[in-house]
């Protein structure tokens, strides 16, 4: 069973932390976007060797830029070149204010069965801030739309830890989330990546991130307000009703095989990752040349275990011992047992039989956790 995750890069304006692939130049470039798209599906439709299709992901940038009849031509060659499941999760990533009845009914027409809606705050000073579309009034009726026309299973992104953020603040704008009742909620802290207008003000000195006692407190109230309420916390940043995780990025979490098309997509096909251009204008014009332009990185015994502590410490079903040993084989269980035993005695980590998982105490440091446990750190440590 694989995915296909399609990359649609276009924002109507851009967010001030954001660092993912978008232009804000739909006009110019849809139909040749489109095209190149479309043609690019066609050349690669044998990537995933047959393997009918479970999860497919439209996201961003923001898909519901698109309009419905630029969707069903995106399904449309979906239908025609691949086995799509019955049961097949296909989710459209949207901004709060594209929701409209007429736009949400269309989609309804469409095979997407779930929305994943990027409100990122219920406070409009932070909407503002952050230079978010949309108010937190348009975010509560769009997910009541969603409703009114036959969508239940929505998940809504959330971002805190904002310059001055309270603890009391983060407390009010998860009310409004609890309240809002939805299966799925992902909760990300606000990173400074370089390039970003947000980096460029904390450079400045115009903001100041919140210390880490603040961003430790804002994480614990994450977690015992949505486990409080129901919510499974399955995944670092990731909260699901019983029944309700995200098929689509748990298989990137398990290790399925997909494929991704459009600019900076990503695609894993268990032996190799590629990437397509970050750019629009190349990505158009390899495409228009049947060249489509993408970097590859062929996977080895050592990033194939990189990627299996990676993936599997982010979720709570933590890393099985016997599978590293079976999979990569003493040298690397040995590594794994010793690396991790000092985060197991000092509580990082818990140790059930077979089982590695992070703790809570041990989450919110988990990339200086997982850093520690993958194979290059041994060779660096070890000077070669
Ligand atoms: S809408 Fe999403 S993809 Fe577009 S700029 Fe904002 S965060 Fe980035």
């Amino acid at each position: 069973m694989a995915g296909l995750y399609i990359h649609i890069p276009f924002c109507s304006k851009r967010c001030l932390y954001c660092d993912f692939f978008s232009n804000t130049e739909m006009g110019l470039y849809k139909d040749e976007y489109l095209h190149a798209l479309l043609k690019e599906m066609e050349m690669r439709k044998g990537y995933l060797e047959g393997e009918a299709l479970e999860t497919i992901y439209l996201g961003g940038g923001t898909p519901s830029q698109l309009d419905d009849a630029d969707l069903r031509r995106i399904f449309d060659t979906i239908y025609h070149l691949f086995e799509v499941k019955e049961d097949a999760e296909i989710t459209l990533e949207a901004n709060p204010d594209d929701m409209t009845t007429e736009y949400v009914s269309a989609l309804k027409a469409l095979p997407v069965n779930r929305i994943s809606m990027g409100i990122q705050s219920f406070d409009d000073a932070d909407l503002r801030f952050l230079n978010r579309r949309h108010t937190r009034k348009q975010a509560i009726e769009a997910v009541g739309i969603c409703r009114e026309n036959g969508y239940e299973n929505i998940s809504i992104d959330l971002i805190y830890g904002l310059p001055g953020q309270t603890p009391e603040q983060w407390e009010e704008n998860l009310r409004e989330a609890i309240k809002l009742d939805v299966p799925h909620l992902s909760a990300y802290h606000l990173t400074y990546e370089e390039g970003t207008p947000i980096y460029r003000m904390k450079e400045e000195g115009r903001i100041l991130p919140v210390e880490e006692d603040v961003s430790v407190a804002l994480f614990d109230i994450l977690i015992d307000r949505l486990t409080d309420a129901g919510y499974m916390h399955y995944e670092i940043s990731n909260f699901a009703k019983p029944g309700r995780l995200s098929r689509h990025n748990s298989s990137y979490w398990t290790g399925k095989r997909y494929l991704g098309v459009g600019p900076s997509a990503h695609s894993y096909n268990l032996e190799s990752r590629q990437w397509n251009v970050s750019s629009l204008a190349h990505y158009i014009y390899g495409l228009r040349f049947s060249a489509p332009d993408y970097e590859i990185e062929t996977l080895n015994i050592h990033n194939k275990y990189n990627d299996y502590i990676l993936t599997k410490l982010r979720t709570c079903r933590g890393v099985s011992l016997s599978s590293i040993k079976t999979i990569f084989g003493e040298a690397k269980y040995a590594y794994f047992l010793k690396q991790a035993n000092q985060f197991i005695l000092n509580g990082m980590l818990s140790r059930t039989d077979d089982k590695v998982a992070l703790t809570r105490k041990g989450l919110f440091i988990s990339d200086g956790i997982i850093s520690d446990l993958l194979w290059v750190n041994f060779y660096t440590k070890q000077g070669v």
